[in-house]
Order: structure tokens, then C-alpha cells, then sequence
């Protein structure tokens, strides 16, 4: 190729215009004023960016700041945002757990804003404990000596395992080196807590014997985990906490319990399957690890209750300040617990609760008037009807107990039942692509949102409005 030949005319791309030229159009006053100059200097020039890569040359300053103000609405997107969780699960782990009540967010609010006597003792005008705000309201509803609380409860068994057991031995069942969601597995976290795993029994069986002969000189600690996420069936044996407690106290070796979720209830006296509660493990063991944000439908915190001497020891060792938790996370939690201490409205205004107690044929009654208003909205040649289905609680509370609820389903147009998968994957993305995205599941050839969680009926539908695919 000859360098000297100028290139022919045709190859010549039209350029768009200079970004001074740019920042100065008319087109750009408003999101100039509403967003400032560097702001939408940065969507300009990722707009161009995107147009030297695309098919057809971008001159035109109209088209520019149209896709100029779309990335503008886009970059101003929180991240992090509300979605309607449609999928059964109701205290999905990936969806943010529990939903919390207006009294946590107000309780939040207020000592975000301004100074807050986080760890101020206001009677003696001096330093105080930031647990205090909680520590009195966990030992009245759980009938522990006294509590602390850390960012979740992997990090609460973290710290009982380090101050207790570093450089010794923790005695579990083998039953109960579980994993839970998100890499949480009890011999990896016994490891980084600097303790040393004895496991004692079987997978399916474990005898009272069985820890009785593994107690010696090395034992730091003896630990019993509530197998959150799974069931074993069969020909089983577990010691019972009553036992376990008794023998640990007989030889002096600390026992604690991670309870997982913590329960502070009766379940079965709101119609749900029983869990045992954080007063019953409390009574058997010297300390109990819970979440704040599973079963007891506050905010992500790890709680540790029991032994007030050991809790004390606790306190101290340098991991607590390490893992410790924001005055947010406080207010939420003792907002949260000062409902429980009125009980007879507690399914009313705890939403977990709420959302765990409603009843089956009030979610089918709920279906049945969302259905016709749904299918108007909708135009996506779906086939939508109502069905039963099964809600877990989710957050490995209770993995073998589901409950009955309604959802809508979306079956797909007869005519793609070829490509069903593919219309049912664009389904799902057109509903998390809304503003306030839903999430459903796609099970047995059908998107399906479980209403059991959908408490906000009107916001859903003016959210469809014109939903088409
Ligand atoms: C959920 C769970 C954990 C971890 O709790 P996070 O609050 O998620 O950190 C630990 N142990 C058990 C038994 C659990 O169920």
C-alpha cells in the first residue's frame, strides 16, 4: 500500500463534535444545571467512547445528549435498592434477609443524622458500653446474664471460639460440621479462631459418651451447631442440649450452642412449624450464637448470650472491637427487640413475622384479585394463572418446612414451546429490569411469583403498567 495516497473520500467518518462544543449546546443547559459539569463531562465522554465502537457514527448533538441524559439517569441509579421478592423465600439471604418495620428505619434515621450516646453513659457523664443499648432487652427476652453483639453470627462464633478455645481443642459432633450459604463452614471458621477441631460420633449418630470421652486436659470448649440447612432422617441420635450442658458443667469445660437463627418465640403457637427458641438453648448452655437478621427479623448482627462472667472475657478480646457494629445497626436491633416485648401485636408489626403467619387462602384471595389486573397489564402472549405453591422461610431456618402459598404464574405463549427457556429467561429479565426490579423463580416451565411477600399490591402493578416483552 502506497503510504503517500490520500485515503479515498468514502472512508472518511463523520467525527462528532468537540466536548467543548458539546458542553456548550443548548442541548446540554438543563443536565448541566441538573447534574453539574463534571458529571455530565463523564457521560459525554462515555457516550463517544461507546459511539467509536458502535456501527453508525455519532454527530448529531440531539442524538449525543439523549443517550447523554440516559446514562445520567443511569449513573444517578443507587446501586443498592428496594426489590419486590416474589421468589417464596422469605428471608432470602441474597435479597437482604429480613424486611424491617418503620419503627427500626425511624430509630435509624434519628441517630444517623445527629451525635447519639452511642458509647456515652449519659447518667455518670462518662464513657459507657455500646451493648448497653440492647444488653437488658436480649437477657429479659431470652433469660440470658448478659449479651453482646457483633456484625453477624459467623463473626459471633468466630469470637466465642477465639476467646475461648484459641490454641485449644473445640469438641463437635460430626454431624454438625455443617456449611452454611455464603462459605461459612464450621471447621474453616474453628480454624481462623485458632482452635483446634475435635470431632467426636458419627455423621448420623452421636452419643453423650462420645464427648464424655473426648473432655481432657486440651478442651477449650465443647460446641453444639443447629443443623440450619438441612435435615438428617434415619437412624439418628443427637445428644440433647439438657445432657450435653449437664456433663459440661460436671467437668467444667464451657458449652455453647450456635442456634444459627435466632427464635426468640413460640412458633407453633403462630401456626408455624416449631424451632427451638434462644430462652431454651439459653438455659442449657453457657452461650448461644444467633443472627439478628434470620428468624428474628432485625438487622444483620451476630448476638452472644449467656454466662456473664464469660461474657465479660469476651468483651475484652481484641476481635470484639474488630467485629463490632455501627450505632445503626443498634438502633434497628432495639427498635426491633422492644416490639417483641409486646407480643400480642408482634405478627402484626414484625414484617418477617407477618409475612411467615399470613394465611394460606388470604395469598389465594390476594392471587385471584391481582390476576385479572396482572394479565390486563402484561403483554407478553404469557398464558398467566393462579396456583399453589410452597414458600420456605429461607436463611436455612427450618430447610425441610415449607408453607403453602399462591403465586401467579407465567406460563409461556403456545407457539414458542420450543424456546420456552429462552422466553421464560427474558421474562424474568424484563421483571428485574422495572424500576423497582421483581424476582421470581422459574420452575416447572413457568416464571412464578410466590405473593406471599407482596405487601405493596398497588406499587406492583403501576410498576407492569405497559409491561410488554
Ligand atoms: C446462618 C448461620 C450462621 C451464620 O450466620 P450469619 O448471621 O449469616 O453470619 C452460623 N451458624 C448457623 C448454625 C447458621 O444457621
Amino acid at each position: 500500500m502506497n503510504a503517500n495516497a490520500p485515503p479515498p473520500a468514502s472512508a472518511a467518518p463523520a467525527r462528532p463534535p468537540s466536548v467543548e462544543r458539546l458542553l456548550a449546546a443548548p442541548e446540554a443547559a438543563a443536565s448541566l444545571t441538573a447534574h453539574g459539569r463534571s458529571a455530565v463531562l463523564h457521560a459525554i465522554r462515555s457516550v463517544l467512547a461507546d459511539g467509536r465502537t458502535g456501527r453508525e457514527a455519532l454527530v448529531d448533538p440531539i442524538a449525543i445528549f439523549a443517550r447523554v441524559d440516559a446514562r445520567l439517569v443511569q449513573d444517578n441509579r443507587p446501586s443498592l435498592r428496594p426489590v419486590f421478592n416474589l421468589t417464596g423465600t422469605v428471608l432470602h439471604t441474597n435479597l437482604g434477609r429480613a424486611p424491617l418495620p418503620p419503627e427500626a428505619a425511624e430509630a435509624v434515621s434519628r441517630v444517623m443524622l445527629q451525635a447519639s450516646n452511642l458509647e456515652y453513659d449519659l447518667a455518670r457523664g462518662e464513657r459507657g458500653e455500646r451493648d448497653d443499648h440492647v444488653e437488658a432487652l436480649i437477657c429479659r427476652l431470652t433469660g440470658a446474664e448478659a449479651a453482646l453483639v457483633v456484625n453477624n453470627n459467623a463473626a459471633a462464633v468466630l469470637l466465642v471460639l477465639n476467646a475461648l478455645a484459641m490454641g485449644r481443642e473445640t469438641i463437635v459432633s460430626r454431624g454438625e460440621l455443617v456449611e452454611i450459604g455464603g462459605s461459612f463452614r464450621v471447621p474453616d471458621v474453628m480454624m481462623r479462631a485458632g482452635s483446634r477441631l475435635r470431632e467426636v460420633g458419627t455423621t448420623n449418630r452421636t452419643h453423650l459418651r462420645d464427648y464424655a470421652e473426648a473432655i481432657g486436659p486440651e478442651t477449650g470448649l465443647v460446641m453444639k451447631v443447629h443443623q440450619s440447612n438441612y435435615e438428617i432422617r434415619g437412624f439418628t441420635a443427637e445428644v440433647e442440649e439438657a445432657a450435653l450442658g449437664k456433663l459440661c458443667r460436671e467437668r467444667a469445660i464451657p458449652f455453647a450452642v450456635d442456634l444459627g437463627s435466632g427464635n426468640l418465640i413460640d412458633f407453633a403457637a403462630y401456626g408455624l412449624p416449631p424451632e427451638p427458641t434462644v430462652r431454651e438453648a439459653v438455659a442449657n448452655a453457657d452461650l448461644v450464637t444467633f443472627s439478628g437478621d434470620k428468624l428474628l427479623g432485625a438487622v444483620q448482627c451476630g448476638i452472644v448470650a449467656g454466662r456473664r462472667e464469660l461474657l465479660a472475657g469476651i468483651r475484652k478480646n481484641p476481635l470484639k472491637r474488630a467485629l463490632r457494629v455501627d450505632k445503626m445497626t443498634y438502633a434497628a436491633l432495639e427498635a426491633v427487640l422492644r416490639l417483641y416485648l409486646h407480643p400480642e401485636r408482634l405478627h402484626e408489626r414484625l414484617p418477617a413475622l407477618r409475612l411467615l403467619t399470613r394465611k394460606t387462602t388470604e395469598i389465594e384471595a390476594q392471587a385471584r384479585r391481582l390476576l385479572p389486573e396482572v394479565a390486563t397489564r402484561i403483554r407478553a402472549g404469557a398464558r398467566v394463572t393462579v396456583e399453589p405453591c410452597m414458600s420456605q422461610i429461607g436463611s436455612g431456618a427450618l430447610p425441610v418446612e415449607t408453607l403453602p402459598s399462591a403465586c401467579l404464574a407465567f406460563h409461556p405463549p403456545e407457539q414458542s414451546a420450543r424456546g420456552e427457556g429462552t422466553w421464560l429467561k427474558r421474562l424474568s429479565e424484563r421483571f428485574r429490569g422495572l424500576p423497582m426490579p421483581v424476582i421470581g423463580r422459574i420452575s416447572d416451565g413457568a416464571l412464578r411469583l410466590d405473593l406471599r411477600t407482596l405487601e405493596d399490591e398497588a406499587g406492583f402493578l403501576a410498576q407492569i403498567d405497559g409491561f410488554a416483552l
